[in-house]
């Protein structure tokens, strides 16, 4: 009993991180199992703090990866059922294939939100498991397909993972993704109010705000879930021209809608139902591989549920 007890009173230092305080032991063997499991869970960071050193691109590594978001008890059918590719590091890496094909997933444990069950995921040469877990998700940048603008000036949102940046850094960052038309468009410039009480931005532009802020941080991994939404000929291009720019810089995992983009995409991974089913250039899968080209013939973004390929409209 005593050992026990002990047992107890030592798990109850990290819990006493999570929560404001411990009631008692009360809640006998359930409380301990709960323990337990958090105690299993990737520690987080207090804070993301987030090293702007800027150093070189990192590769990626999925190996034979088998990963199911129910755990294995719920019996549902993987969401990673044996992925493997290799992503060099720098240059742009495209990801495509129909909606639930896994991709999303991928960046999931890369960003090690979720454990994977089986094989091995390497960045940077490394088993993502032996990485501490704020120096990796320092390492890699996240521009989430709808990528939230908080209310604020566009000056905050563009610092907000980046505080130290100087003013040279970040009219580089707004050129470099082409914002300096809405800058200048915007009563206040970068000190004009955006976000729900601010001005109306388009997907295209909060997706370029995002990578602005993402780009002051100097990622070592860029993962970009790039917006279905119909995009005007100016985003369009833009945003072509941002993500090609980036990949010369950094390594560029992009989970990619538009044709534009995997087009000059160094390397074009095609997953379907938990597996990857090729890898190769554009112009090679066009000739040879059938759901490639199948997608690539609906201009990529019909592998998304319907509800998700809306056609591109202002946040509000
Ligand atoms: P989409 O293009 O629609 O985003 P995807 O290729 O990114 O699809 P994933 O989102 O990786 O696919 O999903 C792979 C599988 O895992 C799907 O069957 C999906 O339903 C399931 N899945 C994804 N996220 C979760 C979650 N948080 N909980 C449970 N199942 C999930």
């Amino acid at each position: 009993l005593v050992a026990f007890l002990l047992y107890l009173f030592t798990l109850m230092g990290p819990l006493g991180q999570l929560t404001d305080g411990w009631t008692g032991l009360s809640g006998g063997l359930a409380a301990v199992r709960r323990i337990r499991e958090v105690e299993e869970l990737p520690r987080e960071p207090t804070g993301r703090t987030h090293s702007r050193r800027g150093s070189s691109p990192l590769g990626v590594t999925f190996r034979d990866v088998v990963f199911g978001y129910g755990g294995r008890l719920e019996g549902r059918s993987p969401a990673h059922r044996g992925v493997t590719f290799e992503v060099p590091a720098g240059g742009l890496t495209a990801l495509v294939g129909p909606s639930g094909a896994g991709k999303s997933t991928v960046f999931a444990l890369l960003e090690r939100f979720y454990e994977h069950d089986a094989g091995t995921v390497a960045v940077g040469g490394r088993d993502i498991r032996h990485w501490p877990l704020a120096e990796l998700r320092s390492a890699i940048a996240y521009v989430e397909q709808d990528a939230p603008v908080l209310a604020g000036t566009l000056r905050e949102n563009l610092l907000l993972a980046a505080p130290d940046a100087t003013e040279e850094e970040v009219r580089r960052a707004v050129s470099r993704t082409r914002l300096d038309g809405l800058v200048e468009r915007l009563p206040g410039g970068l000190d004009a109010q955006v976000g729900h009480r601010g001005v109306t931005l388009s997907g295209g532009e909060r997706q370029r705000i995002a990578i602005a802020r993402a780009l002051l941080r100097r990622p070592r991994l860029l993962l970009l879930d790039e917006v279905t939404s119909q995009l005007d000929a100016v985003n369009e291009e833009a945003l072509r021209e941002v993500v090609v720019e980036l990949a010369a810089e950094t390594t560029v995992l992009a989970i990619a809608h538009r044709l534009s983009t995997v087009v000059r995409a160094d390397r074009i991974v095609v997953m379907e139902d938990g597996r990857v089913r090729a890898v190769g250039r554009h112009a090679d899968l066009l000739r040879s591989d059938a759901l490639y080209a199948g997608l690539a013939a609906a201009q990529l973004v019909a592998g998304r549920s319907p509800a998700r390929a809306a056609p591109e409209a202002p946040e509000g």
